[in-house]
């Protein structure tokens, strides 16, 4: 009987070529197929290191037509890389639907340790805490964002978030009215010409961004809040609180308020509103 072939899982530069390591260029080379998801875009990487491996796509529409492709030519005995446009597949990147079918098939998944913009930039950022919370990215719709933001606020970990240029400005905006003024860390262009690494108030970091015109791609590291900070034993103290030491606007706060102590959040809200405009 063939021997199966092994899944690889290979990750790619991020911005700068010499950051592919020896054993991808190697198993780039040694593998049958290699699954890409723009074929275009890694062509131009296999050229520049020489590697004249055929490809065949994989891209996030197809994931699960192309995935059950690849499985049989797996089984069929044919050692298959995936590679994404940067960094490691899967990762806010397609690929987590043919791993899962290879390990449904018994098929032997091999992850090679690499370039990701997740890993960088937490590297960099300088933030002793024991974990952080990945969310890649939120989604394009206001209210679904604003969402999961909302249900971040208590986390104890730094919480990563990928960006792209285009809505960059509009994260830090919704971070702060969410977050209030936390400390944060913001990447941009790592491993390229323009990187940049600011670690500043998510305030600061917003009026920056919006006087920058290079954009580029970013990864936004928000801190956990002061666990202390907030100081008030009633709910009017904490309205008040709020009303004066936030940028919260007065329906988040009585959202925050009603979610921190358990209590019906339109109840807050209309000792909020009596309270918000009192000296
Ligand atoms: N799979 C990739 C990885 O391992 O990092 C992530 C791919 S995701 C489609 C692309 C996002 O990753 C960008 O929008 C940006 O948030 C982040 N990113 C990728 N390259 C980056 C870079 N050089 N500098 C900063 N952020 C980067």
């Amino acid at each position: 009987m063939q021997a199966e072939g092994i899944l690889y899982i290979v990750p790619t530069p991020i911005g700068n070529l010499e950051d592919i390591t020896l054993r991808a260029v190697r198993i780039l080379k040694e593998v049958d197929l290699i699954a890409a998801e723009d074929t275009r875009h890694t062509k131009k990487l296999l050229n520049h290191l020489g590697i004249r491996t055929p490809l065949l796509s994989y891209y996030r529409e197809k994931e699960a037509q192309r995935g059950a492709e690849i499985i049989d030519m797996l089984k069929s005995g044919k050692n298959i890389a995936l590679v994404s446009d940067a960094g490691t597949p899967a990762i806010s990147d397609p690929g987590s639907v043919l791993v899962g079918l290879a390990h449904d098939n018994g098929i032997n998944v091999t992850p090679l340790p690499g370039a990701s913009a997740l890993t960088t930039a937490l590297s960099a950022a300088g933030l002793d805490y024991t974990g952080f919370l990945f969310i890649g990215f939120l989604p394009s719709k206001k209210g679904q964002r604003s969402k999961i933001l909302n249900s971040l606020i208590h986390s104890d970990y730094p919480v990563a978030i990928y960006e792209s240029p285009r809505r960059i400005s509009s994260l830090l905006n919704e971070s702060l009215e969410i977050f209030g003024n936390r400390q944060a860390f913001l990447a941009r262009e790592l491993s390229k010409r323009f990187e940049e690494l600011q670690r500043a108030d998510l305030g600061t970091l917003l009026e920056k961004t919006l006087s920058c015109k290079n954009r580029g791609e970013f990864v936004l590291i928000i801190c956990p809040g002061i666990k202390d900070e907030v100081k008030g034993e009633t709910v009017e103290e904490l309205i008040l609180w709020y009303r004066d030491n936030s940028k919260l606007s007065l329906k988040d706060v009585s959202k925050r308020i009603a979610s921190d102590i358990g209590t019906s959040r339109s109840q807050v809200y209309q000792m909020a509103l009596k309270l918000w405009n009192k000296q």
